[in-house]
Protein backbone atom coordinates (compact mmCIF):
# COMPACT_ATOMS: atom_id res chain seq x y z
CA UNK A 1 0.00 0.00 0.00
CA UNK A 2 1.72 3.27 -0.65
CA UNK A 3 2.69 5.50 2.30
CA UNK A 4 0.19 7.52 4.18
CA UNK A 5 1.07 11.15 4.74
CA UNK A 6 3.63 11.68 7.80
CA UNK A 7 1.29 14.24 9.37
CA UNK A 8 -1.38 11.45 10.79
CA UNK A 9 1.71 9.70 12.05
CA UNK A 10 2.74 12.38 14.89
CA UNK A 11 -0.21 12.13 16.73
CA UNK A 12 -2.50 9.16 18.28
CA UNK A 13 -6.58 9.41 18.00
CA UNK A 14 -7.73 11.45 20.94
CA UNK A 15 -7.53 9.58 24.26
CA UNK A 16 -10.53 11.35 25.72
CA UNK A 17 -12.95 9.63 23.06
CA UNK A 18 -11.15 6.25 23.18
CA UNK A 19 -11.95 5.80 26.60
CA UNK A 20 -15.58 6.47 25.81
CA UNK A 21 -15.18 3.31 23.63
CA UNK A 22 -13.60 1.61 26.26
CA UNK A 23 -16.21 2.73 28.64
CA UNK A 24 -19.20 1.17 26.55
CA UNK A 25 -17.34 -2.10 25.53
CA UNK A 26 -17.40 -2.67 29.09
CA UNK A 27 -20.71 -1.03 30.32
CA UNK A 28 -18.57 1.47 32.83
CA UNK A 29 -19.87 4.45 33.83
CA UNK A 30 -18.75 7.33 31.69
CA UNK A 31 -16.80 10.14 33.42
CA UNK A 32 -14.36 10.06 31.08
CA UNK A 33 -15.39 12.13 27.75
CA UNK A 34 -17.34 15.41 29.07
CA UNK A 35 -21.15 15.38 27.87
CA UNK A 36 -24.26 15.46 29.86
CA UNK A 37 -26.75 12.49 30.34
CA UNK A 38 -29.74 14.66 30.63
CA UNK A 39 -31.81 16.19 28.02
CA UNK A 40 -31.23 19.80 26.13
CA UNK A 41 -33.59 22.38 27.44
CA UNK A 42 -37.24 21.46 26.04
CA UNK A 43 -38.04 24.55 23.62
CA UNK A 44 -35.04 23.03 22.05
CA UNK A 45 -36.19 19.88 21.36
CA UNK A 46 -39.77 20.96 20.69
CA UNK A 47 -38.24 23.04 18.10
CA UNK A 48 -36.16 20.49 16.31
CA UNK A 49 -39.70 18.42 16.68
CA UNK A 50 -41.10 21.44 14.47
CA UNK A 51 -37.87 21.86 12.00
CA UNK A 52 -38.23 18.05 11.53
CA UNK A 53 -41.41 19.48 9.27
CA UNK A 54 -40.85 22.96 8.58
CA UNK A 55 -37.35 22.79 7.34
CA UNK A 56 -34.56 23.77 6.66
CA UNK A 57 -32.96 20.57 5.13
CA UNK A 58 -30.82 21.84 2.64
CA UNK A 59 -27.14 23.40 2.73
CA UNK A 60 -27.28 26.49 4.63
CA UNK A 61 -25.29 29.26 4.11
CA UNK A 62 -21.89 28.36 4.61
CA UNK A 63 -20.76 30.51 7.14
CA UNK A 64 -24.25 30.19 9.44
CA UNK A 65 -27.99 30.65 8.67
CA UNK A 66 -28.71 34.00 9.30
CA UNK A 67 -31.56 32.78 12.44
CA UNK A 68 -28.40 31.49 14.20
CA UNK A 69 -25.95 34.24 13.40
CA UNK A 70 -28.18 37.40 14.61
CA UNK A 71 -28.81 34.96 17.98
CA UNK A 72 -25.61 34.27 18.81
CA UNK A 73 -24.64 38.05 17.98
CA UNK A 74 -27.43 39.12 20.40
CA UNK A 75 -26.57 36.43 23.26
CA UNK A 76 -22.94 37.36 22.78
CA UNK A 77 -22.87 40.91 22.45
CA UNK A 78 -24.65 41.14 25.86
CA UNK A 79 -21.73 38.88 27.27
CA UNK A 80 -18.68 40.71 25.97
CA UNK A 81 -20.07 44.26 26.07
CA UNK A 82 -19.68 44.45 22.26
CA UNK A 83 -21.94 45.05 19.37
CA UNK A 84 -20.76 42.02 17.02
CA UNK A 85 -21.59 42.70 13.47
CA UNK A 86 -23.41 39.19 13.01
CA UNK A 87 -23.13 39.11 9.11
CA UNK A 88 -19.44 39.96 9.65
CA UNK A 89 -17.65 39.09 12.59
CA UNK A 90 -19.17 35.30 13.37
CA UNK A 91 -18.53 32.16 11.64
CA UNK A 92 -20.50 28.95 12.51
CA UNK A 93 -19.06 25.98 13.08
CA UNK A 94 -19.26 21.97 13.50
CA UNK A 95 -18.78 21.60 17.14
CA UNK A 96 -16.30 24.17 18.87
CA UNK A 97 -13.49 21.59 17.62
CA UNK A 98 -14.18 22.91 14.07
CA UNK A 99 -14.08 26.80 15.35
CA UNK A 100 -10.38 26.05 16.86
CA UNK A 101 -9.23 24.23 13.81
CA UNK A 102 -10.39 26.39 11.47
CA UNK A 103 -8.77 29.47 13.67
CA UNK A 104 -5.52 27.75 13.12
CA UNK A 105 -5.77 27.23 9.98
CA UNK A 106 -6.31 30.68 9.31
CA UNK A 107 -3.71 32.29 11.13
CA UNK A 108 -0.84 30.00 11.56
CA UNK A 109 1.58 29.38 8.54
CA UNK A 110 3.52 26.07 9.06
CA UNK A 111 6.61 26.74 11.45
CA UNK A 112 4.81 29.79 13.56
CA UNK A 113 5.21 29.33 16.96
CA UNK A 114 1.59 28.84 19.08
CA UNK A 115 1.67 29.21 22.91
CA UNK A 116 -0.29 26.29 24.71
CA UNK A 117 -0.89 25.76 28.41
CA UNK A 118 0.27 22.37 29.86
CA UNK A 119 -2.10 21.11 30.49
CA UNK A 120 -4.24 21.54 27.96
CA UNK A 121 -7.18 20.06 25.82
CA UNK A 122 -6.16 17.19 23.76
CA UNK A 123 -7.22 18.71 20.09
CA UNK A 124 -4.79 21.62 20.34
CA UNK A 125 -1.83 18.93 19.75
CA UNK A 126 -3.68 17.81 17.03
CA UNK A 127 -4.93 21.53 15.48
CA UNK A 128 -0.99 22.53 15.83
CA UNK A 129 0.44 19.63 14.24
CA UNK A 130 -2.35 19.99 11.35
CA UNK A 131 -2.03 23.53 10.61
CA UNK A 132 2.14 23.75 11.06
CA UNK A 133 2.25 25.06 14.44
CA UNK A 134 5.46 24.79 16.85
CA UNK A 135 3.47 24.17 19.91
CA UNK A 136 5.21 26.64 23.21
CA UNK A 137 3.87 25.35 26.42
CA UNK A 138 3.22 27.23 29.31
CA UNK A 139 3.17 24.64 32.35
CA UNK A 140 -0.23 25.63 34.66
CA UNK A 141 1.48 24.29 38.20
CA UNK A 142 -0.66 21.30 39.88
CA UNK A 143 -2.32 21.34 42.61
CA UNK A 144 -3.33 25.47 41.69
CA UNK A 145 -2.70 25.66 38.15
CA UNK A 146 -1.06 29.00 38.16
CA UNK A 147 1.40 30.14 35.47
CA UNK A 148 4.89 32.36 35.37
CA UNK A 149 3.96 35.51 33.27
CA UNK A 150 7.16 35.44 32.44
CA UNK A 151 7.69 32.73 30.33
CA UNK A 152 4.48 33.66 28.29
CA UNK A 153 6.88 36.78 27.52
CA UNK A 154 9.56 34.83 26.59
CA UNK A 155 7.34 32.53 24.06
CA UNK A 156 6.56 36.18 22.75
CA UNK A 157 10.58 37.06 22.45
CA UNK A 158 10.28 33.03 20.95
CA UNK A 159 8.15 34.99 18.17
CA UNK A 160 4.87 33.45 18.95
CA UNK A 161 2.66 34.74 16.81
CA UNK A 162 -0.11 33.26 19.10
CA UNK A 163 -1.44 32.22 22.77
CA UNK A 164 -4.18 29.34 23.27
CA UNK A 165 -6.34 30.36 26.28
CA UNK A 166 -8.90 27.47 27.61
CA UNK A 167 -10.91 29.33 29.99
CA UNK A 168 -12.45 27.84 31.68
CA UNK A 169 -10.15 25.68 31.43
CA UNK A 170 -9.92 21.75 30.40
CA UNK A 171 -8.97 19.76 32.22
CA UNK A 172 -7.75 21.41 35.49
CA UNK A 173 -11.04 23.64 35.86
CA UNK A 174 -9.21 26.92 35.83
CA UNK A 175 -10.57 30.32 35.48
CA UNK A 176 -8.65 32.65 34.74
CA UNK A 177 -9.17 35.81 36.44
CA UNK A 178 -9.07 39.53 35.02
CA UNK A 179 -5.73 40.35 35.94
CA UNK A 180 -4.48 37.29 34.54
CA UNK A 181 -6.55 37.74 31.38
CA UNK A 182 -5.02 41.39 31.48
CA UNK A 183 -1.49 40.65 31.87
CA UNK A 184 -1.77 38.04 28.85
CA UNK A 185 -3.46 40.56 27.08
CA UNK A 186 -0.70 43.16 27.77
CA UNK A 187 1.67 40.87 26.14
CA UNK A 188 -0.36 40.08 22.74
CA UNK A 189 -0.38 43.92 22.41
CA UNK A 190 2.95 44.81 23.16
CA UNK A 191 4.17 41.50 20.68
CA UNK A 192 1.46 41.92 18.15
CA UNK A 193 -0.04 38.51 18.84
CA UNK A 194 -3.14 37.04 18.82
CA UNK A 195 -5.20 35.26 21.80
CA UNK A 196 -7.00 32.26 20.61
CA UNK A 197 -9.78 31.71 23.33
CA UNK A 198 -11.91 28.21 23.62
CA UNK A 199 -14.43 29.44 25.92
CA UNK A 200 -17.15 26.07 25.48
CA UNK A 201 -17.17 26.30 29.41
CA UNK A 202 -18.03 30.06 29.93
CA UNK A 203 -21.25 29.80 31.92
CA UNK A 204 -20.37 26.84 34.03
CA UNK A 205 -17.78 29.09 36.50
CA UNK A 206 -18.66 28.51 39.89
CA UNK A 207 -18.89 31.93 42.72
CA UNK A 208 -17.00 33.78 43.52
CA UNK A 209 -14.97 33.06 40.84
CA UNK A 210 -16.54 34.76 37.73
CA UNK A 211 -16.04 34.65 33.93
CA UNK A 212 -14.26 37.65 31.99
CA UNK A 213 -14.13 37.61 28.30
CA UNK A 214 -10.56 38.21 26.63
CA UNK A 215 -12.59 40.11 23.74
CA UNK A 216 -13.97 42.43 26.00
CA UNK A 217 -11.01 43.61 27.41
CA UNK A 218 -9.18 46.77 26.48
CA UNK A 219 -7.49 46.47 22.96
CA UNK A 220 -8.25 42.81 22.72
CA UNK A 221 -10.77 42.44 20.60
CA UNK A 222 -9.06 43.34 17.59
CA UNK A 223 -6.56 40.63 18.15
CA UNK A 224 -8.69 37.98 19.71
CA UNK A 225 -10.68 34.94 18.73
CA UNK A 226 -13.08 33.78 20.41
CA UNK A 227 -14.29 29.77 19.84
CA UNK A 228 -16.91 28.70 21.55
CA UNK A 229 -19.91 26.15 21.44
CA UNK A 230 -23.59 25.50 21.95
CA UNK A 231 -22.54 21.76 22.93
CA UNK A 232 -22.47 22.44 27.14
CA UNK A 233 -24.24 25.47 27.02
CA UNK A 234 -27.45 23.82 25.80
CA UNK A 235 -26.63 19.96 26.71
CA UNK A 236 -26.38 19.39 23.01
CA UNK A 237 -22.87 18.02 22.21
CA UNK A 238 -24.08 15.72 19.37
CA UNK A 239 -25.21 18.62 17.13
CA UNK A 240 -22.12 19.45 16.52
CA UNK A 241 -22.67 22.97 16.55
CA UNK A 242 -19.74 26.03 17.46
CA UNK A 243 -18.82 29.26 16.54
CA UNK A 244 -15.43 31.82 16.09
CA UNK A 245 -16.16 34.97 16.63
CA UNK A 246 -12.95 37.56 15.81
CA UNK A 247 -13.11 40.89 13.68
CA UNK A 248 -13.90 40.71 10.03
CA UNK A 249 -10.95 40.39 8.77
CA UNK A 250 -10.19 36.97 10.86
CA UNK A 251 -13.41 35.91 10.15
CA UNK A 252 -13.51 36.40 6.43
CA UNK A 253 -9.97 34.03 7.19
CA UNK A 254 -12.00 31.42 9.46
CA UNK A 255 -14.68 30.96 6.92
CA UNK A 256 -12.71 30.42 3.91
CA UNK A 257 -11.12 27.58 6.11
CA UNK A 258 -14.43 26.13 7.19
CA UNK A 259 -15.85 26.87 3.74
CA UNK A 260 -13.68 23.78 2.35
CA UNK A 261 -13.78 21.93 5.55
CA UNK A 262 -17.45 20.95 6.13
CA UNK A 263 -19.26 23.43 4.23
CA UNK A 264 -21.54 24.19 6.79
CA UNK A 265 -23.45 23.01 10.14
CA UNK A 266 -26.44 20.92 9.98
CA UNK A 267 -29.40 23.26 8.68
CA UNK A 268 -31.92 21.40 11.07
CA UNK A 269 -30.29 22.21 13.88
CA UNK A 270 -28.58 25.71 13.40
CA UNK A 271 -32.56 26.45 13.12
CA UNK A 272 -33.63 24.44 15.87
CA UNK A 273 -31.04 25.69 18.69
CA UNK A 274 -31.76 29.42 18.08
CA UNK A 275 -34.53 28.25 20.61
CA UNK A 276 -31.81 27.62 23.13
CA UNK A 277 -29.95 30.98 22.19
CA UNK A 278 -32.77 33.01 22.32
CA UNK A 279 -33.54 31.76 25.90
CA UNK A 280 -33.72 34.34 28.81
CA UNK A 281 -30.75 35.42 31.01
CA UNK A 282 -32.33 32.76 33.59
CA UNK A 283 -31.91 29.59 31.72
CA UNK A 284 -28.24 30.41 32.42
CA UNK A 285 -28.58 31.04 36.02
CA UNK A 286 -30.31 28.14 36.45
CA UNK A 287 -27.53 26.00 34.54
CA UNK A 288 -24.92 27.87 36.66
CA UNK A 289 -26.88 26.47 39.37
CA UNK A 290 -27.56 23.09 38.27
CA UNK A 291 -23.94 22.49 37.97
CA UNK A 292 -22.55 24.15 41.09
CA UNK A 293 -25.20 21.58 42.74
CA UNK A 294 -23.57 18.91 40.52
CA UNK A 295 -19.77 20.05 41.55
CA UNK A 296 -20.64 20.13 45.10
CA UNK A 297 -22.39 16.76 45.42
CA UNK A 298 -19.87 14.82 43.47
CA UNK A 299 -16.67 16.46 45.48
CA UNK A 300 -18.27 15.95 48.87
CA UNK A 301 -18.81 12.24 47.94
CA UNK A 302 -15.40 12.01 46.69
CA UNK A 303 -14.38 13.73 50.47
CA UNK A 304 -16.50 10.94 51.88
CA UNK A 305 -14.65 7.80 50.42
CA UNK A 306 -11.29 9.76 51.04
CA UNK A 307 -10.30 10.54 47.38
CA UNK A 308 -7.70 13.39 46.72
CA UNK A 309 -9.26 15.72 43.95
CA UNK A 310 -8.57 19.60 43.39
CA UNK A 311 -11.88 22.01 43.43
CA UNK A 312 -12.47 23.30 40.26
CA UNK A 313 -13.31 26.59 39.80
CA UNK A 314 -14.79 26.54 36.33
CA UNK A 315 -16.05 23.36 33.94
CA UNK A 316 -17.70 20.03 34.93
CA UNK A 317 -14.33 18.16 35.23
CA UNK A 318 -12.40 17.34 38.60
CA UNK A 319 -8.54 16.32 38.73
CA UNK A 320 -8.17 12.91 40.81
CA UNK A 321 -4.75 12.36 42.18
CA UNK A 322 -4.30 8.20 42.27
CA UNK A 323 -0.50 8.51 43.63
CA UNK A 324 -1.48 6.66 46.33
CA UNK A 325 -2.52 3.71 44.27
CA UNK A 326 -0.02 3.60 41.79
CA UNK A 327 2.24 3.14 45.51
CA UNK A 328 0.30 -0.40 45.35
CA UNK A 329 2.73 -3.81 44.05
CA UNK A 330 -0.41 -4.27 41.76
CA UNK A 331 -0.33 -1.07 39.80
CA UNK A 332 3.56 -0.68 40.38
CA UNK A 333 4.83 0.83 36.97
CA UNK A 334 1.43 1.11 35.52
CA UNK A 335 0.68 4.61 33.55
CA UNK A 336 -2.11 6.49 34.01
CA UNK A 337 -3.16 4.94 30.90
CA UNK A 338 -3.03 1.33 32.37
CA UNK A 339 -4.75 2.48 35.36
CA UNK A 340 -8.15 4.16 33.60
CA UNK A 341 -8.18 1.12 31.68
CA UNK A 342 -8.36 -1.29 34.69
CA UNK A 343 -10.32 1.17 36.71
CA UNK A 344 -12.71 1.25 33.83
CA UNK A 345 -13.17 -2.48 33.43
CA UNK A 346 -12.72 -3.52 37.04
CA UNK A 347 -14.21 -0.45 38.75
CA UNK A 348 -16.96 0.04 36.73
CA UNK A 349 -15.89 3.77 35.99
CA UNK A 350 -14.43 5.48 33.18
CA UNK A 351 -11.90 8.25 33.62
CA UNK A 352 -9.35 10.00 31.26
CA UNK A 353 -5.89 9.84 31.60
CA UNK A 354 -3.71 13.24 32.93
CA UNK A 355 -1.29 12.43 30.72
CA UNK A 356 -3.01 13.46 27.77
CA UNK A 357 -2.97 16.60 28.62
CA UNK A 358 0.12 17.06 30.19
CA UNK A 359 3.29 18.11 28.19
CA UNK A 360 5.18 17.80 31.25
CA UNK A 361 6.08 14.15 32.89
CA UNK A 362 2.71 13.27 34.58
CA UNK A 363 1.36 9.99 35.44
CA UNK A 364 -0.61 10.48 39.40
CA UNK A 365 -3.62 12.60 37.59
CA UNK A 366 -6.99 11.37 36.06
CA UNK A 367 -9.88 13.56 35.09
CA UNK A 368 -13.25 12.70 36.05
CA UNK A 369 -16.13 14.74 34.83
CA UNK A 370 -19.70 15.27 36.61
CA UNK A 371 -22.10 16.16 33.91
CA UNK A 372 -24.29 12.78 35.37
CA UNK A 373 -27.61 12.53 37.05
CA UNK A 374 -26.94 12.30 41.06
CA UNK A 375 -28.09 8.83 40.90
CA UNK A 376 -25.17 8.07 38.23
CA UNK A 377 -23.12 10.20 40.29
CA UNK A 378 -23.71 8.16 43.57
CA UNK A 379 -23.09 4.87 41.62
CA UNK A 380 -19.83 6.08 40.86
CA UNK A 381 -19.28 7.19 43.86
CA UNK A 382 -19.91 3.83 45.74
CA UNK A 383 -17.85 2.18 43.16
CA UNK A 384 -14.91 4.60 44.01
CA UNK A 385 -14.83 3.48 47.66
CA UNK A 386 -14.62 -0.11 46.73
CA UNK A 387 -11.55 0.86 45.00
CA UNK A 388 -10.68 3.07 47.60
CA UNK A 389 -10.55 0.09 49.88
CA UNK A 390 -7.32 -1.07 47.92
CA UNK A 391 -5.89 1.14 50.02
CA UNK A 392 -7.03 0.03 53.37
N1 LIG B 1 -14.64 18.62 25.82
C1 LIG B 1 -15.04 17.29 26.12
C2 LIG B 1 -13.99 16.61 26.96
O1 LIG B 1 -12.92 17.08 27.13
C3 LIG B 1 -15.22 16.46 24.90
C4 LIG B 1 -15.25 17.20 23.63
C5 LIG B 1 -15.17 16.28 22.46
O2 LIG B 1 -14.91 15.10 22.59
N2 LIG B 1 -15.38 16.88 21.32
O3 LIG B 1 -14.26 15.56 27.45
Amino acid sequence: MPRLSDRVNTFTDSVIRRMTRISDEHGAINLSQGFPDFDPPKVIMDRLAEVAYEGPHQYSVTYGDPNILDAIGRKQSKAIGRQIQPDKEICVTCGGTESMMATMMAIVNPGDKVMVFSPFYENYGADAILSGAEPIYIPLVPPTYSFDINLIEEGFKQGAKAIVICNPSNPCGKVFTKEELMAIGELCIKYDAFAVTDEVYEHLVYAPNEHVYMSSLPGMWERTITCNSLSKTYSITGWRLGYAIAPEEVIEAIRKVHDFLTVGAPAPLQEAACAGLNLPESYYEDLNKLYTEKRDYFLAGLDKVGIKHNVPAGTYFVMVDISDFLELPQFKGMTDLQFCEWMTINIGVAAVPGSSFFREDINNLIRLHFAREKATLDEAISRLAKMQDLLK
